[in-house]
């Protein structure tokens, strides 16, 4: 167990885990089993409250899981090690690597909790340092569908366009495959004047927590099969142009391709798009009435219906409908799409997407590489190119021509990633698996070598919210001796394989390259500082990017135009594709295993607790969150379980030809007939991403991860 030094003072910070960054203050408390005390602080996200997740965030502070000093495998087990052993292991691998099979041997593979410093210097370690273009990241599980059709929309991609406390006036809000009051209950308090007004529509499959926020007048929950979500968004607009409830003047003088997006959404009658999701005629042309006649109107999306094969276009399709009716851009109205990550906002921004480099610049574009380069210090010519994206990297892992080596930075992929057994297999086939942890997780188990890192209350840094608002992360204790930043580990390596430029480790001013770097870039951040966020932008309030030298910020975007060159919007015509059948999901393996009841084939949804924050690597390790949900449930009908002969509590195998996983059944009305629901925190046997594939968007790179097909039986007890 660690035993922290305080620091003098309290500090201002903010949550550790998702994108809304709730503010806390931090109180060095000796005298208590978390080394601090946490209270919410008055910040515009989260107004002082916090969730679960957020009020035991210190406890992993004290963890005895927490890991100290570096770990080395040695005869398949790991012990400790010393820096420089740790440290210099490492660089003879990657020396011997690049040496044989060339730079892109070697891979990078960061996170949306990284904090931006972290981020930008981990992109600018993978392109200099180790000269590879397989750089990615776990926000290509997270994000990545929004983004691409944020770009395609809009010509930027900023989660929220304007406040999250912008929606306290809305008396009308679609909500598409978000489960807020699960994964960041603070943000329900800036629904209360949709959910006063009776225009709170939830859209999820899931009669979840907060579909259950429509009940009694508040709004509506529309309940279609998974995988449909982009028909029904079709159906909406085509609703909304049908009834003369479109925006003709806004249409005209905003955006482009009205006329062919009125062609391709003419097919989507009401009963067409009734039978294919369920969702009733009434239903349907209610909602698009209510949508157009909102006072202060906002559609937004979550992962509900990112998370698919088809992510990018139906993220598209709520963009459409929200051009169609005159929101994005309009004050009072408008589209996002809530992001879930700590810093998937920033993570997505300063250089670990294979296709980016820092301030979202793309690294093919000529004037982009040499705007960085001149940075950075070197030849604009010596930058690689574009990577892959996350699901191809890992399945490079191990392969011929493939990737040998690979450093994970705050991820833990073998829970998180889809098809779990394969990036596992992929792991076990490296030469070398270095992974930057302040825990033993999932992924950490099976590296070569694990490097001990400081955690939140432990570091100073930035983080960028789901609304593009730069923070400030503040320490509060003093890092347990042993343990590094990120921030040294790769100016050491760096130096250790004799990288060119400057690699500093202060946080401030890793900060002040980052935004020297993005500078005329998209995500501009040139005009900040740690010390002004400190001092003259109370803690970040009015720090919305792009945020260029000499400007205040931008807190709503789109006002007077969007940023493709014409300052005009594109509505991109998008339909359903035809889905080829997966042969790991066909029906020979429906038949009745040994041991198990009557099997049924169903859709698999996953999903998120209250209590688990991602892979759960850190949340399960907290007392508190794991005995409240200490394991999978997997959430049936009654109806269904009844037909399976499986009760409430009983064992159940959730199964396809990828993997098998046995949870404990959750009997809940909340589902439909037709589908299972597993959450993704769990690890072993209940990893929810046994049964995933790694079938991806071919624009996002979104994996498929809400609508696998599976069998599901009674099955037997562990
Ligand atoms: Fe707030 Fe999210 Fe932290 Fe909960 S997990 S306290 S909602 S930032």
């Amino acid at each position: 167990p660690r035993t922290a030094a305080a620091s003098p003072s309290t500090a201002d910070t903010h949550c550790p885990y998702c994108a809304l960054q709730c503010a806390m203050t931090l109180t060095p408390d000796p005298d208590v089993s978390a080394p601090v005390r946490v209270e919410g602080r008055m910040f515009p996200t989260n107004r002082g409250g916090l969730c679960k997740k957020g009020w035991t965030s210190a406890a992993l502070l004290a963890s005895p899981e927490r890991l100290t000093t570096p770990l080395i495998r040695e005869d398949g087990v790991l012990r400790p090690a010393g820096w420089d052993e740790a440290l210099g292991r490492i660089v003879s691998s990657l020396r011997a690597i690049r040496q044989e099979d060339g730079p892109d041997a070697v891979a990078v593979f960061g996170g949306g909790g990284l904090t931006n410093e972290k981020a930008y210097l981990l992109g600018k370690f993978a392109r200099l340092a180790l000269g590879t273009s397989r750089i990615d990241y776990n926000g290509r599980f997270c994000m990545s569908s929004a983004a691409a059709a944020g770009n395609r929309a809009f010509g930027i991609d900023r989660g929220l366009p304007f406040p999250v406390s912008d929606l306290d006036d809305a008396d009308t809000i679609l909500l598409l495959g978000s489960n807020v009051a699960a994964t960041m209950p603070p943000l329900l308090a800036h629904l209360a004047g949709a959910r006063a007004a009776g225009g709170l529509i939830v859209v999820d499959p899931r009669r979840s927590q907060t579909a259950e926020l429509t009940a009694d007048g508040a709004g509506t929950h529309l309940q279609p099969a998974p995988g449909t979500d982009l028909v029904l968004l079709l159906g909406l607009t085509h609703v909304v142009l049908a009834d003369g409830l479109a925006d003709g003047d806004y249409l005209a003088a905003r955006t482009t391709g009205a006329d062919v997006l009125r062609r391709s959404v003419a097919p989507w009658w009401p009963e067409r798009v009734q039978a294919a999701t369920g969702v009733p005629v009434a239903a349907l042309r209610e909602t698009a009435h209510r949508l157009a006649r909102g006072r202060g109107t906002y559609i937004l999306t979550g992962r509900g219906v990112e998370q698919h094969v088809d992510g990018t276009d139906t993220a598209t399709a709520a963009i459409n409908l929200a051009l169609v009716l005159g929101l994005p851009g309009r004050p009072g109205s408008g589209y996002g799409t809530l992001t879930g990550q700590g810093n998937g906002q920033g993570g997505r921004e300063h250089g670990q997407k294979s296709d980016q480099l820092p301030g979202y610049r793309k690294i093919a574009d000529p004037a982009d590489r040499a705007a960085v380069a001149a940075v950075w210090g070197v030849d604009p010519d010596s930058l690689p190119g574009p990577g892959v994206p996350a699901v191809q990297l890992l399945g490079m892992l191990g392969r011929p021509e493939g990737v040998r080596a690979l450093l994970v930075h705050g991820a833990n992929v073998v829970i998180s990633g889809p098809d779990a057994e394969a990036v596992r297999s992929g792991l076990g086939a490296l030469d070398l698996l270095v992974v930057c942890d302040f825990v033993l997780s999932e992924t950490a188990a099976l590296a070569d070598v694990v490097l001990p890192v400081t955690q939140w209350a432990e570091e100073e840094g930035t983080l960028t919210t789901l609304e593009g608002r730069i923070i400030r992360r503040r320490r509060a204790l003093v890092p347990p001796a042993g343990v590094r930043s990120e921030l040294e580990i790769l100016a050491d390596l760096a130096a250790r394989l004799d990288a060119p430029s400057q690699w500093p480790t202060d946080p401030a001013l890793v900060f002040a390259e980052l935004a020297r770097a993005s500078a005329g870039g998209i995500a501009d951040y040139s005009g900040l500082s740690h010390a002004q966020l400190d001092a003259q932008l109370d803690d970040g309030v009015a720090a919305h990017w792009p945020y260029p030298a000499g400007s205040e910020g931008t807190p709503r975007l789109f006002l007077e135009r969007f940023a493709h060159p014409d300052g005009r919007a594109r509505l991109v015509p998008v339909q359903p594709r035809d889905r080829d059948p997966d042969p790991l999901e066909e029906a020979p393996f429906e038949r009745a295993m040994p041991g198990e009841g009557a099997p049924a084939v169903l859709t698999l949804i996953t999903g998120r607790l209250l209590e688990h924050y991602q892979s759960g690597a850190q949340t399960r390790l907290v007392a508190e969150l794991a005995e409240a949900q200490p394991r999978a449930r997997a959430e049936l009908h009654p109806a269904t379980a009844a037909r399976l002969g499986i009760a409430d509590g009983d064992p159940v195998t959730v199964r396809n030809r990828r993997g098998r996983v046995v949870a404990d059944a959750l009997l809940t009305e909340r589902i439909r007939l037709d589908t299972v629901f597993l959450p993704f925190h769990f690890a072993d046997a209940e990893c929810a991403n046994l049964l995933t594939a790694a079938e991806t968007d071919p624009i996002s790179g979104m994996p498929e991860f809400k609508r696998t097909t599976v069998v599901v039986a009674a099955g037997r007890r562990r």
